[in-house]
């Protein structure tokens, strides 16, 4: 990763943090796009020894990510790496899920993949790179109670294979990650119930912490897996093979 420039969304927090710290320890510059402060992970990053920058954007606007993207490689001269990670849940019942729950999630889950990998590709079509997209375990397996981050995160994998077979000629990998249940924020508000029911169905016997993420991206991204694109990893301790 030495020299390379990466571009982590929603990587203020959890996973994305995970992963940012992680290729920083590998040699990459890191570029944060996130809507909550990020000083503390920029702070984590540049301890380490390489430049972070941090950028305010909603990844869910279109402009906004175009814009931001184009200020990226004015401000550190290329792009080689973009994680698609931002992500959020709004968890109901599809009888009681609102328009503006579907809408929201599909918006900040799947459109903030497009919004962000067309406005590097332009960069990256005469240089070159590697894109990693966050989806789930319940894009493949599907979720009561998750109906819109299921489709949210199905259609990332979808997205994923054709950018892939789009860009490979253009030496551009597009991958996907399948996390299960990792332990960040985002499955702290799970109740204990739920938790529980969910551990019991994990042959690994644990939750998956940020960093079993970090690893299969930094692989993805890496010179180890220039023949892979395309591909999903599941990240799950065996609950879906
Ligand atoms: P998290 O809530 O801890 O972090 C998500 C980050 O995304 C936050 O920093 C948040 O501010 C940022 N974000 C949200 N909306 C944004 C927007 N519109 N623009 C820019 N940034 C935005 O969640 P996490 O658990 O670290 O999840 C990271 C990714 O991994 C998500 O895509 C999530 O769906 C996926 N994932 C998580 C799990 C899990 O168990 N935690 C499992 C499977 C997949």
């Amino acid at each position: 990763m030495n020299g390379k420039v990466t571009i982590v969304t929603g990587a203020a927090q959890g996973i994305g943090r995970a992963i940012a710290e992680l290729l920083a320890e590998k040699g990459s510059d890191i570029v944060i796009f996130d809507i909550i402060d990020g000083s503390e992970a920029v702070a984590a990053i540049e301890g380490k020894g390489r430049r972070c920058a941090f950028y305010n954007v909603d990844v869910s606007d279109f402009q906004a990510a175009a814009a931001a993207i184009d200020q990226v490689t004015k401000d550190m001269g290329k792009i080689d790496n973009l994680v698609n990670n931002a992500g959020i849940t709004i968890d109901k019942l599809l009888v009681r899920m609102k328009e503006e729950d579907w809408d929201r999630v599909i918006r900040v889950n799947l459109k903030s993949v497009f919004n962000c990998t067309k406005a590097v590709i332009r960069h990256m079509l005469k240089t070159g790179g590697s894109i990693v997209n966050i989806s789930s375990v319940t894009g493949v397996m599907g979720n009561p109670g998750q109906a819109n981050y299921a489709a949210s995160k199905a259609g990332i994998i979808g997205f994923t294979k054709s950018v892939a077979k789009e860009y490979a000629e253009r030496s551009i990998r597009v991958n996907a990650v399948a996390p299960g249940f990792i332990r960040t924020k985002m499955t702290d508000i799970l109740d204990e119930k739920a938790k529980e029911a969910m551990f019991a169905a994990i042959p690994l016997k644990r939750l998956g912490e940020p960093e079993d993420v970090a690893n299969v991206v930094y692989f993805l991204l890496s010179k180890y897996s220039s023949y892979v694109t395309g591909e999903v990893i599941n990240v799950n301790g065996g609950l879906h093979m």
